[in-house]
């Protein structure tokens, strides 16, 4: 069935917000099998990029003086939310965590581990084929002015909403490449000032992602010198943020909590064009199987993934349903989806739900209220998925998940904010307080 034909079509192009469950959504075990054969990647690709970012972590250090007490190992912390209720507006048992991504070190988002992670492998196998890098060598080799002096003649880029074009421009200039970020129009004022001042070349494109993305491929296409970072098409970024799987099964475990049939791990995703949620939900579905349902929040105007996966087409975007794709989310603004994230998940993620604008500026806000946590729009998406579950659909998908028990942990993943500018965040809480005062 087309989207054309699809009963939720009309929800979406009013811009209401919904909840959708994925019916392709098919027993883990199986579907990762098929795609370890059918695209060669599985759980040894994602323990190969936590090995790489690890073996990293003293040229890091050495780079990102704020990764010291951390050993050089970008991760964030998984924190305890009381009273969810008063941020999510919905009243469920369970046990409530924030995965706290915003305060991600260097890049302040989501975006560090599969941005930094590609940046890196492609820096080595750079160096290693210029006889600069050998196996077993600490890459501390690859800060030494040879080194620096070698990257200075390549070039990395990207196109970005701008979170992505933080991480890779910060990373790729911290080495010595020329590092280019095409912006797209939504990209904010403070990101392109902060990246020029890392000595990043900042392109400023008046459309949106797709555009901007297009328009830096063709640029590194033209250089033989140039590597892309193709936010629509990228293995590495895909694996860099799996790698988080791993590493929030550690911090479950530290915390001893379980995640098994009987105690269902609910995670709710930022989604834009994908990679990031998809990423994650590849990485904890090898963790723990069936036993973890991902669902993925897009803003009304955006909300890329889900209308290619009702259209079940190639090719399809938020405009070719009349939406307009414009949103305060600025790091969800997308209208089309990765096709290569698409095939990768379409069988593992629970489900999508959509998301206003006006509400994530009253999560911004009453987040702010309750915790002190300070997150941009959109990472206020993660909250807006658990109400669902009080409404008819959603309390049926949970009773059957919790075989009615409610043992539940819900996972709220704040993909961004801690380096957004304080008069940024100021500007959010106000307009959050209004909102949730009118
Ligand atoms: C990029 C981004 C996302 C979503 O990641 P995609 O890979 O684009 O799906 C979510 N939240 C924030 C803050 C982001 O910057």
């Amino acid at each position: 069935m087309g989207i054309a034909e699809h009963a939720l079509l009309s929800t979406l192009q009013h811009r209401e917000p919904l909840l959708w469950l994925n019916p392709a959504v098919a027993p883990a075990l199986r579907i990762l099998e098929e795609l370890h054969s059918e695209y060669g990647i599985g759980l040894q690709d994602i323990e190969k990029a936590d090995r790489l970012l690890r073996r990293w972590s003293n040229a890091l250090t050495r780079l990102f003086p704020e990764l010291a007490d951390a050993e050089g190992i970008i991760e964030s912390p998984l924190l305890p939310l009381e009273h969810a209720s008063t941020v999510t507006g919905a009243h469920l048992a369970g046990r409530f965590l924030i995965k706290a991504d915003h305060a991600l070190p260097v890049a302040g988002s989501i975006k560090a581990r599969g941005g930094i992670f590609e940046v890196l492998t492609h820096a080595q196998a750079l160096a290693a084929r210029a006889g600069l890098f050998r196996e077993g060598d600490d890459p501390l080799v690859l800060l030494r002015p040879d080194a620096q002096a070698f990257f200075a003649q390549y070039s990395v880029s990207v196109g970005s909403t701008g979170n992505l074009g933080l991480s890779i421009g910060v990373m790729a200039s911290a080495l010595g490449f020329r590092a280019s970020v095409h912006m797209s129009s939504e990209a904010k004022d403070w990101k392109k000032l902060r990246l020029r001042n890392r000595g990043v070349t900042v392109i400023e494109h008046s459309g949106d992602y797709a555009l901007a993305v297009a328009a830096g491929r063709d640029q590194a296409d033209a250089d033989p010198k140039g590597y892309f970072v193709d936010d629509e098409n990228s293995r590495h970024l895909f694996l860099g943020y799996a790698v988080a799987a791993l590493r929030l099964r550690e911090q479950l475990a530290a915390a001893g909590i379980a995640v098994n049939a009987s105690h269902p791990l609910f995670v709710y995703l930022p989604c834009g064009v994908g990679g990031a949620p998809g990423g994650i939900t590849f990485g904890l579905k090898h963790v723990f199987g069936d036993a973890v349902h991902c669902f993925f929040g897009e803003p009304a105007a955006s909300p890329a993934m889900l209308v290619r996966a009702l259209s079940g087409e190639r090719r399809r975007s938020v405009y070719d349903i009349g939406l307009d794709n414009l949103t305060e989310a600025d790091g969800l603004a997308v209208g089309e989806a990765s096709e290569l994230v698409y095939q990768l998940i379409r069988n593992l993620f629970a489900g999508e739900y959509t998301v206003e604008d006006k509400d994530l500026f009253r999560v911004v806000y009453r987040l702010k209220e309750a915790t002190g946590i300070q997150i941009e729009p959109s990472a206020a998406a993660a909250f807006l998925g658990i109400r669902f579950f009080e409404e008819a659909a959603g309390r049926r998908y949970l009773q059957a998940a919790t075989h009615g028990a409610g043992q539940a942990t819900h996972i709220f993943w704040t993909t961004g904010g801690s380096l957004v500018p304080q008069s940024e965040h100021a500007r959010f809480y106000q307009h959050g307080r209004d909102l949730a005062a009118g």
